[in-house]
This record gives C-alpha cells, sequence and structure tokens, in this order.
C-alpha cells in the first residue's frame, strides 16, 4: 500500500517522500484510514513503529482541510510523558508540516520564557508535557485550549503517573468535548483502560 492508497492527500504524500518514506508502516496503514474517517483511535504500538505519523498525518491533514475556510489556532495539542518525546513528537510534525506552513510549539522543560514567546505565535499544534502545558494555560495570557479540535495521548501508560494524572484530568476539564482524541500506549493497563472511557468516544481499537 501506499499513503495515497491510505488516503493521504498529495501535499503529505510528497512531504513523506521527501524524507524517504515510500510505504507506510503496519500501524500507519490499520490507524490512518480510521482516523480520517474522523473516528478516535486507541492503538497499541511501540516505538519505532512509526506510530508518531500514524497520528501526525491525519491531523494535519484534517488541519489542512480546515485551513481552506479559517486559520485555526491551538488546533491540536499532543500530551507526551517527557519533554525528550516531546521534541521528536514535534520534529516530525515539523518535518511532515514544513511546506503546508504548520505552526508547532513546544512546552516542557525550564525555559517557560521561550515556551510563551513560542505560544504567542499562535501555533496549530502544541506539544508538551500534561503539567507544563497546565502550567501555560493557567498562566500564559492568550492560551487556551477552547479551539482545540484534536487530542493525541501519547505513550498514554507513561502519562498516568502520579506526577502526571492530576494535570492530565484537570486539562481533560478544560478541553472541548467535541473533538476528535487518539490514545497511544505501549501497553494496556486499567488506568489506560479507564483514561479510554474518559476520553474516547466508540474508539476504533488498533493493535500491531
Ligand atoms: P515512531 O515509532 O513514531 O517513533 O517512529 C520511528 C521512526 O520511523 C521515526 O524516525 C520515523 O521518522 C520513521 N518512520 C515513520 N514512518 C515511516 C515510514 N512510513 N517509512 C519509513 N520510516 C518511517
Amino acid at each position: 500500500k501506499t499513503f495515497a492508497d491510505l488516503g493521504i492527500c498529495e501535499p503529505l504524500v510528497e512531504a513523506c517522500e521527501r524524507l524517504g518514506w515510500k510505504n507506510p508502516t503496519k500501524i500507519q496503514v490499520e490507524a490512518i484510514p480510521h482516523a480520517l474517517q474522523g473516528k478516535d483511535l486507541i492503538a497499541l504500538a511501540q516505538t519505532g513503529s512509526g506510530k508518531t505519523a500514524a497520528f501526525a498525518l491525519p491531523t494535519l491533514q484534517a488541519l489542512l482541510q480546515a485551513s481552506v475556510t479559517s486559520v485555526p489556532v491551538f488546533y491540536a495539542c499532543v500530551l507526551s510523558p517527557t519533554r525528550e518525546l516531546a521534541i521528536q513528537i514535534a520534529e516530525q510534525f515539523e518535518a511532515l508540516g514544513s511546506d503546508i506552513g504548520l505552526r508547532c510549539a513546544l512546552v516542557g522543560g525550564v525555559d517557560m520564557g521561550l515556551q510563551t514567546i513560542a505560544l504567542a505565535k499562535r501555533p496549530h499544534i502544541v506539544v508538551g508535557t500534561p503539567g507544563r502545558l497546565l502550567d501555560h494555560l493557567s498562566n500564559t495570557k492568550g492560551f487556551s485550549l477552547r479551539t482545540l479540535k484534536y487530542l493525541i495521548l501519547d505513550e498514554a501508560d507513561r502519562l498516568l503517573n502520579e506526577e502526571f494524572e492530576k494535570s492530565l484530568d484537570e486539562i481533560l476539564t478544560v478541553i472541548p468535548r467535541d473533538r476528535k482524541t487518539y490514545l497511544f500506549s505501549a501497553t494496556m493497563t486499567k488506568k489506560v483502560r479507564k483514561l479510554q472511557r474518559a476520553c474516547l468516544r466508540n474508539p476504533v481499537k488498533i493493535e500491531v
């Protein structure tokens, strides 16, 4: 199969080709068509499977389609358990989205000032850890997730530790209910199942 076979639009197929990606990985084949149909996803997948692009490509495609009529800001939010992982996710969004004018901001780590500047540039996509994202929601003027259309929880099993569980709960109370949610996790745990029930609507389940 090709990315085009999965329903990925021309500008994004070209972005994949530029990165040297000839064919979608298994998780991408399984996840992308459902995501493009507007379904929520719960996916069990390991790092290295191509999971980041499995959620990034449909999110970017939706953003591209929405941009025809308006330029949405704070369109999607990706939560990750560590800053290092958040950096990798943001890099993939940027690599795939550079040609379509994507703005992506990273929040997490110590330098709140720089992150505040990044948020002031009104990014389409915000990637970060739950704790820091919540800090910005409380403290950074003009930053809110009221316009959010996509919530992505990456490595959800690791997001549900003591440090982040409360932040995550709070974030969930301030984002729109009318949104798409993609939950990716390496393992299925009790807590992940609970999060699934709280966050997802009739999700398609994918396991690779
Ligand atoms: P991930 O599982 O998201 O951490 O991705 C692992 C690596 O696979 C990343 O470095 C991606 O750049 C790469 N990758 C993602 N999708 C593809 C693909 N369809 N073909 C080749 N490499 C890919």
